[in-house]
């Protein structure tokens, strides 16, 4: 979680803030440049590079023209039938001789239009929210089972965990107290990204560790290593469940019916172990892939759904609760295997990505690229491209705008009231609330708190979110001017110390205090922890600090973010990772040699609009088709992209 948001904030901080000292971002071309730019569907992705560090390709070398051409297997699927769009344009495979590759290849077939249509809303039922309660999100933190009671998990420890590179074997006795102690947490890398919750069917009373116990599926197999087997027939109603709200991965899916775009790949998958994450690899599996797969976070897989997938014969290795031998054990039961070996790579943190850098360099001759979900995976991916070390292609999909959009602005949208709601059990309409930074996560806070009835007040440092605040009808103030009045502050502007000791100090009694942005640094916690205020934990994620003259604070989460600590993820949101993780995976699998080189790629913007509009039907959404003739006034292709890179939405 730290990892995520501290990256997000980072770079965006960057954009927005704009202080003096600040090295500003290039300007963009200028009109004429632009529309040259955007008449050959050309775009410098670097002029929209969300990680300034990083050299993004430059799309308009000829290295990188396949790319444009998008003739990729997935997106071929959404071409509408007919052509249009610019003549220098790569025509939609459609159009486009039979060649070799992936746009004409088998994976373009099997995806084509005639593969299947994308299923309409009616065959997407949206998923019952009783259910939706029980799929809660583990940072470590809290837990919320169905009955909305809320359980403390372990806490992770924020800090970067070692590598063991130096270790020759695992430790092949351990003890169970060895084994069960939580005391050190797998990396913040494993944490920065979304999962469901814990495991509510969990059994404590089984001690015995997986690793100690032969278990074997219906079909025979023991080729994985899961808490309880038993439990798969549960874990599969979730997988059900998830599946109603992830309309992208069961239409690609459908049109995978044929041939499939990913047979023959052989994916080694690190990420978190939720009912979300049964369904992609489902679905890759549908698209023919073979997978093996390990948690890339010790509290947060769910047994019953590791227990499902081991019973459909996938080759899973995690269960909740590992400890940090364990973790890396698993790891290297789905990399270290006689007669398979894999030639894609799913990571979500980089361990996985490393394991087999440390451990299995060779490995690295048969694969083909490397597709990575979090902030912390992908700084280290660039680190590995700036350094020359990093041998394959790699897929950098925490950046592509739908997910941006998605995880920042809808998902703090809604998580907001629910994080709130949980703690607190407050009501909102009219509570005064300040909302620190008006970006997306602000922005989405603001929509909902609004929409409750809350009077809502807003912080901003930058002229443009401060005006399209005032547009949006939310009165602009200085933290100062309010901070007497307010029921709730909440912080979203990936800074520090937005909410010093001297706010703390001037609030109101019972104001609640939360943070949406950056880790813990926004709110100046440290600052209360002095001798004269009392901590009080009156549940689970929320404290009262008391002042000597009794006015009390209600302090969530102790300033870590709020949604992630105490609320859920919507499936809707995962579905759109995971939609764009299964495209990166098809696109790198089946790029011709030379489309990417040895370097850490953004999804083509292509493929992010190929994701968006997968996810349309469930809303029974119509997306109206240019005409030839405005393709052409516009100087678009018909398919798209329809934006350049540097495109805010
Ligand atoms: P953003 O850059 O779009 O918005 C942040 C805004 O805060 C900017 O407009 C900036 O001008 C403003 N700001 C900066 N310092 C300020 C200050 N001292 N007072 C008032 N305003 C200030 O970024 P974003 O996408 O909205 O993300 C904000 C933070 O939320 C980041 O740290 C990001 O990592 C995190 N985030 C959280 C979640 C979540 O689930 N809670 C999801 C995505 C991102």
């Amino acid at each position: 979680m730290e990892g995520r948001s501290g990256g997000m904030g980072e770079g965006r901080g960057r954009e927005a803030g704009g202080g003096a000292e600040q090295e500003l971002e290039p300007e963009p071309e200028p009109a004429v440049a632009v529309e040259a730019v955007m008449s050959v569907q050309v775009v410098s992705a670097a002029a929209a590079a969300k990680v300034p560090e990083v050299e993004l390709k430059d799309l308009s070398s000829s290295e990188a023209q396949p790319q444009l051409a998008l003739s990729t297997a997935a997106v071929s699927a959404m071409a509408p039938a007919a052509g249009g769009g610019d003549p220098e344009a790569p025509a939609p495979a459609g159009e486009r001789p039979p060649a070799p590759g992936p746009g004409s290849g088998p994976a373009a077939a099997a995806l084509s239009p005639a593969a299947g249509k994308v299923p309409q809303a009616s065959a997407m039922k949206r998923s019952d929210p009783h259910h939706q309660h029980q799929r809660h999100r583990d940072g470590g933190e809290a837990l919320v089972s169905p009955d909305g009671t809320v359980t403390e998990a372990p806490r992770t420890v924020k800090k970067q965990i070692q590598f063991a590179d130096q270790k020759q074997e695992f430790n092949k006795r351990p003890t169970k107290i060895g084994r069960r102690s939580l005391s050190r947490s797998i990396s913040q890398s494993s944490t920065d990204s979304y999962s469901s919750a814990a495991s509510y069917t969990d059994s404590s009373d089984d001690e015995t560790s997986p690793r100690d116990k032969q278990q074997k599926n219906s079909k025979g197999s023991g080729d994985f290593c899961v808490k309880n087997i038993k439990q798969a027939e549960f874990g599969r109603r979730e997988i059900e469940i998830a599946e109603q709200e992830m309309p992208a991965l069961m239409a690609l899916r459908k049109r995978a019916q044929g041939e499939k775009p990913l047979a023959g790949a052989k994916i080694v998958g690190c990420t978190h172990i939720t009912a979300q994450t049964a369904v992609l690899m489902e679905t890759l599996g549908a698209l023919g892939a073979q997978c093996r797969w390990a948690a890339c976070n010790i509290y947060s897989t769910l047994n019953e759904v590791a227990a499902a997938l081991a019973e459909s014969g996938f080759p899973v290795f995690a269960w909740k609760g590992e400890s940090e031998d364990d973790f890396w054990w698993c790891i290297d039961r789905c990399v270290n295997v006689e007669g398979w070996q894999p030639n894609m790579i799913l990571d979500d943190g980089g361990d996985l990505t490393h394991w087999i850098y440390k451990k299995y360099p060779n490995m690295f001759k048969k694969i083909k690229g490397i597709v990575e979900e979090s902030v912390t995976g992908v700084h280290r991916l660039y680190q590995l491209s700036k350094a020359g070390k990093l041998c394959v292609p790699a897929m950098n999909v925490n950046d592509s705008v739908t997910k941006q959009k998605f995880d920042n602005l809808y998902c703090c949208r809604e998580s907001i009231l629910d994080g709130l709601k949980r703690t607190t059990d407050m009501m909102f309409g009219g509570k005064q609330v300040v909302v620190c930074g008006y970006g997306e996560v602000g922005k989405g806070c603001c929509a909902a708190l609004k929409a409750m009835g809350s009077i809502v007040y807003v912080t901003e440092i930058d002229p443009i979110c401060a005006l399209q605040a005032c547009m949006d009808g939310f009165r602009l103030v200085k933290l100062n001017e309010v901070i007497r009045q307010v029921d709730i502050v909440i912080t979203c502007t990936g800074n520090k110390n937005v909410v010093t000791r001297e706010h703390l100090d001037r609030m109101k009694n019972s104001c609640i205090v939360c943070n949406m942005g950056h880790s813990n640094t926004e709110i100046d916690v440290a600052s209360l922890r002095t001798p004269e205020l009392t901590w009080e934990r009156v549940r689970s994620q929320v404290d009262h600090v008391i002042w000597p003259d009794g006015k009390r604070i209600v302090l969530l989460a102790e300033g870590r973010l709020l949604n992630l600590s105490c609320s859920t993820v919507p499936t809707f949101v995962l579905s759109i990772t995971a939609t764009t993780q299964a495209l990166a995976l098809i696109e790198l699998y089946n790029a011709p040699e030379g489309r990417y080189k040895q370097d850490v790629y953004l999804l083509p913007k292509k493929m992010d609009e190929y994701v968006a509009s997968l996810h349309l039907p469930t809303f029974d959404a119509h997306l109206t088709e240019l005409t030839d003739e405005q393709a052409k006034y516009l100087g678009l292709n018909k398919n798209g992209p329809f934006k350049p890179n540097y495109y805010r939405y």
